[in-house]
């Protein structure tokens, strides 16, 4: 008891502001890298609070930069927090913040996509996948090109229950571009609804917990931002790998304004398309004449299971890609005109 007091009232000691850190170890915002900082730590500690009670949690921020975030974290009653930062320039001023938080904060310089965390906090912290979620957090604000790759390999990792997942449903909360935090919750029927939508929620509970003006940020991006927390489910909506849900989804939203028909039929090769896709639809009970935006995830669970039947009956059936085919008959069609 005393020790978790000890915790959770831990303050950082008077600091330079993030404005001083940026103009001291000159870390000027590399726009390739779509770099934008958080310099208000008001708005920095509300984003953490929409991560839930972090009292002795361990906590894994991606991109921590100049430390904003990283601050607000270190202050929130933690018991220790990993950060993870590919840009060399932020590792001094991160070193200043583990000197004023002694014991607290480890600073891996190197990349998020690549960094193992199987083993990056203690055992103790495990949970079973059906108890509450373990104190492992993750947050981050990381640049937009990598935030979407970075969460489909989360969720890849949510699916097998390894990653930062082998502790249990570690809660994740992250920025996105607000059209694409949107189209993480969007339902059936809105007009948001996307490949993400169906991927992320069957796997997850999520929720658009914050919008930030691009304002805040400096430099200031051209969209604004949307925060969203993720709790893993402890049942998934769909019980099926997770590259033939990937598959299936993928081909659903290909031609999101058309009838699902047609999308769901580039699962199939030509010859056999039309009757492969009237079964398909036909045995997972789904009404051809919809679109991809309305469909449920219970409609994608049942695709799912019937295509995932229909592979186990054809086993050349779910390496098929159909964007292969075109290219092999494109590729033909110039070798034919040049002999
Ligand atoms: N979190 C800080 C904030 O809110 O002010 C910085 C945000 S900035 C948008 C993104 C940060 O992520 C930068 O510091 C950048 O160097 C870092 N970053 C970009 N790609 C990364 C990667 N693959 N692995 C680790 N860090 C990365």
């Amino acid at each position: 008891m005393a020790v978790s007091g000890r915790l959770s009232t831990f303050r950082l000691p008077p600091l330079p502001t993030i404005r001083e850190i940026i103009k001291l170890f000159k870390l000027q915002a590399v726009k390739q890298l779509s770099q934008n900082f958080l310099l208000d730590l008001r708005l920095t500690d509300k984003i953490v609070r929409k991560a839930g009670n972090l009292t002795n949690a361990y906590v894994y921020e991606v991109g921590p930069g100049p430390g904003g975030i990283t601050r607000s974290i270190l202050n929130a009653g933690i018991a220790e927090l990993l950060v993870v930062e590919k840009d060399s320039r932020f590792i001094p001023g991160l070193q200043m913040l583990s000197d004023a938080a002694p014991g607290k904060l480890r600073i891996v310089h190197g990349d998020v996509l690549t960094f193992k965390t199987e083993r990056a906090f203690p055992e103790n912290l495990k949970r079973q996948w059906e108890d509450d979620p373990p104190n492992v957090h993750i947050i981050g604000n990381l640049p937009f090109s990598v935030s979407t790759p970075l969460i489909i390999k989360w969720l890849e990792n949510v699916s097998h229950r390894n990653g930062p997942f082998a502790y249990g449903r570690t809660q994740m909360t992250l920025t996105f571009q607000k059209e694409v935090a949107e189209r993480i919750v969007a339902n059936k029927g809105s007009k948001q609804r996307s490949r993400l939508s169906i991927m992320a929620q069957y796997l997850c509970d999520v929720q658009h917990v914050l919008t930030i003006p691009g304002r805040a940020f400096v430099p200031k991006p051209e969209v604004d931002v949307g925060v969203v927390h993720f709790t893993p489910l402890t049942q998934p909506k769909i019980e099926q790998p997770f590259k033939l849900v990937e598959k299936v989804v993928q081909n659903a939203f290909q031609f999101r304004r058309k009838y699902c028909y047609r999308g769901l039929g580039m699962l199939f090769p030509e010859a056999q398309r039309i009757e492969s896709t009237g079964k398909l639809l036909q045995l997972a009970d789904v009404d051809p004449t919809l679109r991809p935006t309305q469909l449920s995830v219970s409609h994608f669970k049942s695709l799912c299971d019937v295509y995932r039947k229909m592979c186990d009956e054809d086993p050349h059936l779910f390496a098929y890609n159909f964007r292969e085919e075109l290219k092999h008959r494109s590729e033909k069609g110039r070798g034919d005109k040049e002999s």
